[in-house]
């Protein structure tokens, strides 16, 4: 009982977060860094920093996650941070040969308000920056927000850094990704070609995080989005930003710099996030959706029919990201589940807003989000109504254990499993995989504690 000091009285807490449901700002800057070809994260702080973003990363992907970093000491937390960050643009683009660096701040370089914008201009000025290769950054100070928003802060900077408009538009649609796995990009391109819809996808971490093994090492892997593609992000005619709080700033730098104009979807994780994504995507690129996408969701809504039984009336307890979060609580519903409880460590109004509109179907449900929406409030909700299932990150496996709870790993880190790079969760194949894991953990259970004679060889 590792969390035996969790009470089931729920008191009202200001200034204390317990076992927090997000993290750090910057592992989501470098996470979307990672999304460009031939670019290396730069962590401008502390060692501490970044050895910690590097591993949570290399740990989720089981795969080696490079990153440098400005690695303040003394002089530099007191005097800021320039000399250093000047200092590594010279030696990054000497030593390590990448195409761009994506630099984002920490906690340490924003309290002593270095400026990145002015940091990377003297640079420019300096002609420490090569011909041809580049220098982006975002703010993310881990202080607010969460890894969410430091996502969303590098993607907004691709777009209001590299963006250009020709005036000649371009038959592309642009699809700005929230935060997602390698497999879901990867997925999210099948899908569009499938459908005959010219896209620029970025970030795009598919080909980098999840690699094949070829024998030889290669820094910087083919995969990511190119420099002319997100220049040309600028000429599109549309662009689509999946989910509202890790995409939807970038659609909103991108109309605001270019004039492309935007439309904000849910994440395409279930049935119906995922109809509205196919309907948005066949509109803006002005394709019809052809028999063989048709047929994807037909396979789906199968086997929601054919194993509703086992899914309907279960009470759900979910955390993680919100625009996964929302997405998945309406897929639940769709199955005949109730989700029961909700956190979001991830601040911001939207989550609310979209959350209330999906709970009217679930009168008297729990969710919250932001500083003290944390895996202690979780819990304590879990011990005042218990639940079926649980689904989240690996760190959910502390409250499964204890409340021996059928567990689903799903979003953020994923520690202690493997599949989340490889297998999309996004789309109407996606959304099969999320049923076949429920429902694995769910008969699973139901083998292990039924009574001899209700002990069923066939379901
Ligand atoms: S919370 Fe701040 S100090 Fe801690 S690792 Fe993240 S950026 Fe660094």
């Amino acid at each position: 009982m590792l969390l035996r000091h969790t009470t089931s009285e729920v008191k009202e807490r200001e200034g204390l977060t317990i076992n927090p449901a997000k993290t750090c700002q910057p592992i989501g800057a470098m996470y979307a860094a990672l999304g460009i070809h031939g670019c290396l994260p730069h962590s401008h702080g502390s060692q501490g920093c970044c050895a910690y973003h590097r591993s949570t990363l290399t740990r989720h992907y089981k795969e080696p996650v490079m990153a440098a970093t400005s690695s303040f000491t003394e002089g530099a937390s007191v005097f800021g941070g320039q000399a250093n960050l000047l200092a590594a643009i010279d030696t990054i683009f000497s030593v390590y040969d990448p195409d761009i660096i994506a630099v984002h701040s920490t906690c340490l370089s924003e309290t002593i308000g270095d400026d990145l914008q002015q940091i990377t201009r003297k640079a420019l000025d300096d002609g420490k920056i090569p011909e041809g290769k580049y220098v982006i950054y975002a703010s993310t100070p881990s202080f607010i927000g969460s890894h969410v928003t430091g996502y969303a802060n590098m993607v907004a900077g691709m777009a209001s850094q590299f963006a250009v408009s020709t005036g000649e538009k371009k038959d592309q649609v642009n699809l700005v990704a929230g935060w997602m796995e390698p497999s879901d990009m990867r997925e999210l391109k099948r899908i569009s070609k499938e459908m005959g819809a010219k896209i620029v996808l970025f970030p795009d971490t598919s080909d980098v995080l999840d690699a094949p093994q070829t024998g030889k090492h290669v820094f910087y892997p083919k995969g990511g989005v190119t420099v002319p593609e997100l220049k040309s992000t600028g000429d599109s005619k549309f662009t689509l930003a999946l989910g509202c709080i890790s995409a939807e700033p970038a659609a909103i730098a991108l109309d605001k710099k270019c004039s492309v104009p935007f439309e904000t979807v849910d994440m395409p994780i279930g049935l119906s996030a995922t109809d509205r994504f196919i309907m948005a995507l066949s509109k803006a690129a002005g394709v019809k959706v052809p028999d063989s996408i048709t047929a994807e969701r037909g396979r789906l809504v199968d086997v929601m029919t054919d194993m509703e039984q086992y899914f309907h009336g279960k009470k759900v307890a979910l955390f993680g990201d919100p625009d996964q979060l929302i997405p998945l609580t309406e897929f639940l519903l769709d199955l005949g589940m109730k989700p029961r409880h909700i956190v979001s460590g991830t601040p911001g109004g939207r989550f609310d807003k979209r959350m209330k509109e999906i709970l009217e179907r679930a009168p008297g449900a729990n969710f919250k989000n932001g500083l003290n929406a944390d895996m202690f409030l979780l819990h304590q909700w879990i011990k005042n109504e218990p639940v079926d299932l649980l689904i989240g990150n690996t760190y959910g496996k502390y409250i499964a254990r204890d409340e021996d709870i059928p567990f689903v790993r799903f979003g953020f880190p994923i520690l202690d499993r493997i599949g989340h790079s490889y297998f999309p969760s996004v789309g109407y194949s996606g959304g099969l995989r999320i049923v076949e894991k429920i429902l694995g953990v769910l008969m699973d259970r139901q083998d292990m504690t039924a009574n001899e004679e209700k002990f069923e060889l066939v379901m």
